[in-house]
């Protein structure tokens, strides 16, 4: 065979990047696109991005840090004393988990990249990972591109979403070096089970599995609830990491401001990847963060405020046209069992074509989301409100 006819040609992707499963939902997209054109008000519930601005004392420590030439070159990969030891300082605060600024904690560049990156620091070819399902698409998406197979761990409604571990099976577990969790849950708003934590901190432990949480909404919880860090959780540092990111609880998801937290062999070799990788978070946003996590809790308290005065609008239109739906305790979702006789897809178009409102099909973030849907409460009160309005119209 010549060359030329083993390479796939120019611009033509890569086995592992044709790996990826296939974009299910360009239909959808073409006729959100379509109606759009014809002018229609679509309203998108669909992506979770803030809708709300970051805290100002925030954006006047971004103001500050960025007109500081000694913060414009590149960064140091390890990050700023500052932003690492603001990270232990909030996880001390809040979650009462002592973390050595030194080894314990690297920021990093959003959690999605850290995520991404992990795999390529702990998974070769033919390895596996463990990913709850259904789940945020790295889970997935980081070891088929590192190579590996994630193995989906259901999540199982019975077992308040969470998975049944002792249903791993044993080949698969023996082989598995991550295991991706995340508590409160995206997409289905769930709060961590009691003792769920203490099962993963065991089961990793019989199989020699890293853990890593990734805890991107513990600051975004309702009705008193209070959620705890993978890491409070005896023994979670002997074989887990947490991946806190301040994109959803500070409406920082441009900001690109995150950490990893947890054992510090781990977090070493994800560090000897990452130097490899990219040159490390901007010095500005990574004062900036550090203000974040110092600052006071009153705008994430109002901001939770809101968005549970959302949840209680959506889960009520939803009640009244019929849809059992429980009200979450965390995140920025509610995630709701699809009418009968509809897959995830069928109704998400449903909506659109009916009410024009955009949901988000559970089957996009894995096999066991069918049946459900998504809607994210990142939209101001009034056109959340008129969005439920509609569907209540249109669906009773
Ligand atoms: C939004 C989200 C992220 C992304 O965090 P970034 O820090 O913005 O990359 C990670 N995990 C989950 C579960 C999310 O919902």
């Amino acid at each position: 065979m010549t060359n030329a006819e083993t390479k796939p040609g120019i611009g033509a992707p890569s086995k592992r990047l044709e790996a990826m499963p296939p974009y299910m939902f360009q239909e959808l997209e073409r006729r959100i696109a379509d109606k759009r054109a014809a002018g229609i008000d679509v309203i998108s519930l669909g992506i979770g991005d803030p809708d709300e601005p970051t805290y100002p004392h925030v954006v006047k420590a971004m103001q500050e840090a960025v007109a500081d030439g000694a913060n414009q070159k590149y960064p140091s990969n390890r990050g700023r004393a500052e932003l690492r030891e603001a990270f232990a300082g909030f996880y001390d605060r809040r979650f009462g988990v002592a973390i050595d600024a030194e080894s314990e904690v690297i920021p990093a560049i959003g959690a999605k990249e850290c995520i991404y990156n992990l795999c390529f620091a702990f998974l070769d070819p033919g390895g596996v990972a463990l990913a709850s399902d259904p789940g945020y698409p790295v889970y997935t998406g980081g070891p088929i591109l590192a190579g590996a197979t994630p193995e989906l761990l259901p999540l199982v409604p019975e077992l308040g979403f969470a998975p049944d571990l002792s249903a791993v099976p044993a080949d698969v577990a023996a082989k598995a070096r991550l295991m991706f969790i995340n508590y409160p849950n995206n997409p289905t708003g769930a709060v961590v089970p009691d003792g769920f934590f203490e099962l993963v901190v065991s089961f990793a432990r019989e199989h020699e599995i890293l853990v890593v949480h990734d805890n991107a909404y513990s600051e975004t919880t309702y009705d008193g609830y209070v959620a705890p860090s993978f890491l409070a959780t005896p023994g979670a540092k002997e074989v887990g990491v947490e991946v806190f990111s301040l994109s959803k609880g500070y409406n920082m998801t441009g900001w690109r401001c995150a950490a990893i937290l947890g054992n510090a062999e781990a977090i070493q070799t994800y560090w000897r990847l990452k130097t490899n990788v990219d040159s490390g978070l901007f010095e500005a946003v990574q004062l900036a963060g550090a203000a974040a996590l110092g600052g006071p809790s009153g705008p994430l308290e109002r901001m939770n405020e809101t968005y549970t005065r959302r949840r209680d609008l959506v889960v009520a239109a939803l009640r009244e046209i019929g849809v059992e739906v429980s009200a979450p305790k965390g995140t920025i979702y509610v995630w709701a069992p699809v009418p009968k006789g509809h897959t995830s897809t069928s109704f998400a178009e449903l909506v659109l074509e009916e009410a024009a409102v955009v949901v988000s099909p559970g089957s996009m973030y894995g096999p066991s989301g069918e049946g459900f849907f998504r809607i994210s409460l990142t939209t101001p009160d009034e056109r959340i409100s008129e969005a439920v309005e509609r569907m209540r119209e249109h669906l009773s």
